[in-house]
């Protein structure tokens, strides 16, 4: 007689815990998923997604969340306030808030069966059939700070515009309606200060992006959009031994040169096998992790690698003049870049 299938635990309900939850719901496996806050919610992200292939939204099930999403095509980067370049994305991104798009897919597990426990806050525990994708790991001491609002009335100059300063860059990227989302990640400064968006074009000014920072101001800001997140390293995120992790729980890629969006949904497409294979008795636990790993190292090595050496290049001030040198002689890699780290 086959035994009773297995439940999996998941901690952490943003965007690679979401998926997998609702990929192992449609496989008919029991799932409890933690989430330490609730639903909507605002989140410190471009919301500019890139890069996942509509295969893997398909194969997670996830796919007609999109279906009214903006499709963008093209981008326009500055540097210094200076446009430097206009591409034509190789494929199209997606635009969608994290408010409307982890919401929706909060209610679509939840509607296959799923058992969403909000404002649970789960620890990290090497134990069977728990997969750990809580996000970055919390570091006290942190060089980085994430800054966004929404904002309305900002006439676009390109579906996404990059804005690079100092030591830091600001996104524009439209989401739902007329709303356009201002993120950026900057070098913490001291002396830099203000409450709420003010604090975001504060840090523009203090990047040298005085026209970015006019320009904004003038536009209906939503305040209540408004989120920051310090604390945190980029790169490789150290987990607890032996923890099955995954997405930004396992590595940060700098948003800058990779898509972490993208890697959360592919992170959770490699794990719904091996969890499955777990939850079904296919497999014991530490097989079903360790496969999980080498899927994810063939997965994201190279991509992880290549922003690792690009984004502190990028922000210092050889790297942007570099940048915009390439970009004005038509020397910019731009097309096999996107390829590198998609
Ligand atoms: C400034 C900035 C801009 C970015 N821009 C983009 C972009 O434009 N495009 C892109 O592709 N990526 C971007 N990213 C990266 C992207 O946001 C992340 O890679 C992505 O959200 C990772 O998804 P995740 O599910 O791994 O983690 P998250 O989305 O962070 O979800 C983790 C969840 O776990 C919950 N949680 C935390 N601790 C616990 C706990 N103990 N118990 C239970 N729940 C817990 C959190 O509340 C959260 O909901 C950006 C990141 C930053 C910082």
């Amino acid at each position: 007689m086959a035994g009773a299938v297995k439940a999996i635990t998941i901690a952490g309900g943003g965007l690679a815990g979401l998926a997998l939850g609702i990929a192992l719901r449609r496989r008919d496996v029991p799932v409890v998923l933690h989430e330490a806050g609730s639903y909507p919610r605002h989140r410190v992200c471009g919301e500019f997604i890139n890069g996942v292939s509509e295969a893997t939204l398909e194969r997670l099930g996830i796919a007609g969340l999109f279906a009214d999403a903006r499709r963008h095509r093209s981008t326009r980067w500055f540097v210094e306030g200076e446009p430097i370049y206009d591409a034509e994305l190789p494929e199209p991104a997606i635009g969608l808030s994290r408010y409307v798009l982890d919401e929706r897919m909060a209610g679509e597990f939840g509607g296959l069966g799923g058992e969403l426990r909000t404002k649970s806050r789960a620890r990290p525990e090497a134990r069977e059939g728990l997969v750990w994708a809580a996000g970055r790991r919390a570091e006290r001491e942190s060089g980085w700070l994430g800054l966004k609002v929404h904002v309305e009335g900002v006439p676009m100059e390109a579906d996404l515009e990059m804005h690079v300063g100092e030591a830091g860059y600001l996104g524009l990227a439209p989401v739902e309606g007329e709303r356009v989302n201002a993120c950026g990640l900057f070098r913490r400064r001291d002396g830099v200060k203000g409450k709420g968006a003010d604090l975001l074009w504060a840090y523009l000014e203090a990047n040298g992006l005085h026209q970015l920072a006019d320009r904004l101001r003038e536009a209906r800001c939503d305040e209540r959009s408004f989120t920051g997140v310090s604390a945190f390293r980029l790169g490789r995120q150290d987990p607890e031994d032996g923890l099955c992790v995954l997405g930004d729980a396992e590595s940060m890629i700098p948003p800058f040169t990779g898509n972490g969006m993208s890697m959360a949904f592919e992170a959770a497409e490699a794990a719904v096998q091996p969890a499955a294979d777990y939850a079904a008795g296919a497999a014991g636990w530490d097989e079903a992790v360790m496969e999980l790993r080498r899927r994810l190292r063939r997965r994201f090595r190279r991509r992880l690698f290549t922003a690792r050496l690009l984004h502190p290049f990028l922000l210092r001030a050889a790297g942007r003049h570099a940048l915009a040198l390439t970009a004005r002689t038509g020397l910019l890699p731009f097309t096999p870049l996107f390829r590198l780290l998609r």
